[in-house]
């Protein structure tokens, strides 16, 4: 149906009436109540969009004349409706990206970020392709390290643990649907791993103060507090983790932790003391040191 044919159909009602109606509507609130980017806003419209109308991106651009039903039009203000109160995007359509892979998400755990691939590109340079070592990514949430990693490197053997059954039950379910064999443990950080040493254990544990202002901004406000905030300074799981984590490394195995923006300096002192000789840390694509980590002595 063209323009014009939209346009004599639906004269009078006032609202959005074509494709390109409703996103052109979705945008401006977006950017309106989100604060959102005019690109931002457009993108978000473009992704509620299609998974309300369950078509793809490429549709919305085709058909954006397209006239739209009552059912869908409900469809869609029901899932903008949501986003505009605050819900995460990715919550809503319950999945996310991460490293070129869809991973299926849920309140049950973080949403996984763009950030977390320096965590990734910095394990890989640790994990060969020809030999199977031993890797443990503790409190995977939706296994998004643990997964990309085996599926990087297949020989690997990959243990993830998490506190929450909830969380792993997402994390499985991620396994599963990308064919990743990894072990998954209910695990409180080392409890359930008594007597097991690893190549290489990796980390993106809470790390943010509990009064950060940030926590009560944004999507993270519905985020999992537990994968978000640890104890005043942002430190406590990061300290508990590297406290115990060289008992669980073999001679020369390494450790990999994301952190905070501002948290570089003190986890490189708790790794120095905890029997990592010489740690280093690693910028973000923001410029920003994301990750510490280091070798145990051989
Ligand atoms: N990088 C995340 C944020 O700032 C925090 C993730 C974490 O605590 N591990 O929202």
């Amino acid at each position: 149906m063209n323009k014009q044919d939209s346009g004599i159909r639906d004269q009078g009602s006032g609202g959005p009436r074509t494709v390109a109606d409703f996103l052109a509507a979705a945008n401006l609130q977006l950017a309106t109540a989100l604060g959102l980017e005019k690109r931002e806003a457009r993108l978000e419209a473009r992704v509620l969009a299609a998974f309300a109308w369950a078509v793809s991106p490429a549709w919305l651009i085709a058909h954006d004349t397209d006239p739209l039903s009552d059912a869908q039009s409900a469809q869609f203000q029901t899932l903008l409706s949501r986003r505009l109160a605050g819900e995460p995007v990715a919550y809503l359509t319950g999945t996310r990206e991460f490293y070129g892979r869809p991973f299926r998400v849920s309140p049950d755990v973080l949403i996984p970020r763009p950030d977390t691939e320096l965590l990734v590109e910095l394990a890989l340079a640790r994990i060969p392709s020809d030999q199977a070592v031993d890797v443990l990514d503790l409190g995977t949430g939706s296994g998004c390290i643990a997964i990309t990693l085996v599926q990087e490197r297949p020989l690997a053997r990959v243990t993830a643990v998490d506190r929450s059954a909830a969380a792993l039950a997402i994390a499985r379910r991620n396994a599963d649907s990308l064919n990743a064999r990894v072990e998954f443990l209910t695990s409180d950080w080392f409890a359930a791993l008594a007597g097991r040493r690893f190549d290489l254990i990796v980390s993106n544990p809470p790390y943010i103060a509990a009064a950060d202002p940030h926590l009560a901004r944004g999507d993270v406000r519905f985020e999992p507090l537990t994968a978000l905030a640890a104890g005043h300074d942002g430190l406590d799981d990061l300290r508990r983790l590297i406290r115990a984590a060289c008992a669980h490394l073999k001679p020369g195995g390494a450790l990999l932790l994301e952190h905070g923006y501002d948290q570089a300096d003190a986890v490189q002192a708790l790794l120095r003391m905890n029997g990592i000789r010489h740690p280093q840390s690693w910028a973000d694509l923001a410029g920003i040191l994301r990750v510490s980590g280091g070798k145990l002595s051989e």
